[in-house]
């Protein structure tokens, strides 16, 4: 197989991916049609959604399925081998049924501008200190970062969300790719994140215009300003070189 037929390959999958992760191409649908395809009881897995499943720091959306007037009440969403598994409050979808999804908009878009925040914040953490993001922490109320630093005056802490703060202000825009794994390896600024990067054929690049790029697979706003303002919580020392920062947004 030459080259340039295993690429055309990649790259069906890889829109195969999209259309049943409707998420990874337009974070702000909120409703979608799709089909049952499978179900486990409460457990039911569509054709294709729009809902996010608990990942990489991000709660999962919450929200309803409705099959005509009838509706069930999504309580969770994970991911699983054979598809995003939608646990709903009670049995009754069957195969082949065609419903209309709805997600938790208010909810979702907190997610969004505080997943973007992270981005922000871990990328002005990086910059000024050097160290390395070990996790990020998504929750309604307030949101948290924790990087690995040897020495760390927690007083810079809220220096750094000012710098963030600025860059919120600036309107970057964020935009997403997909490229095959090793095209996204070579990207210089990955590099200290190579280890992070996910066992994929496929790699999920968000870049925050001139300021950041990251492999992720979350949802993000698509501007920087949407974020409004991050408000620094607190700081703390989590053991030897752990360190969190803890965050909330204004509305
Ligand atoms: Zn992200």
């Amino acid at each position: 197989m030459t080259f340039i037929a295993r690429k055309a390959e990649v790259r069906v999958a890889f829109t195969f991916l999209f259309m049943k992760e409707m998420y990874l191409e337009d974070s702000y649908l909120w409703a979608f049609d799709a089909t049952v395809e499978d179900v486990f009881g409460e457990l039911v897995i569509l054709d294709k959604t729009a809902f996010y499943p608990q990942s990489g720091g991000q709660p999962a959306d919450a929200g309803f399925l409705l099959r005509g007037d009838e509706q069930f009440r999504v309580v969770g969403v994970e991911p699983g081998e054979r598809g995003i598994k939608h646990i709903l409050d009670r049995a009754g979808l069957l195969p082949g049924d065609r419903i209309s999804g709805t997600i938790d908009s208010d909810r979702r878009y907190r997610f969004m501008r505080s997943h973007t925040a992270c981005h922000i914040l871990s990328a002005v953490i990086f910059q000024e200190t050097g160290a390395k993001i070990t996790g990020n922490q998504i929750e309604q109320s307030r949101s948290r970062v924790d990087f690995s630093l040897d020495s760390f005056d927690k007083a810079k802490m809220s220096e750094y969300v000012e710098k963030a703060n600025g860059i919120v202000d600036e309107r970057h825009a964020v935009t997403t790719k997909i490229l095959p794994r090793a095209e996204a390896l070579a990207l210089p600024d990955l590099v200290r994140l190579a280890k992070d990067v996910p066992d994929r054929e496929m790699i999920r690049i968000v870049e925050i215009e001139g300021v950041d790029r990251q492999a992720c697979g979350g949802t993000h706003v698509k501007n920087t300003a949407e974020i409004g303002k991050i408000i620094m919580i607190k700081a703390e020392n989590k053991g030897k070189a752990n360190r969190r920062v803890y965050f909330s947004l204004e509305d």
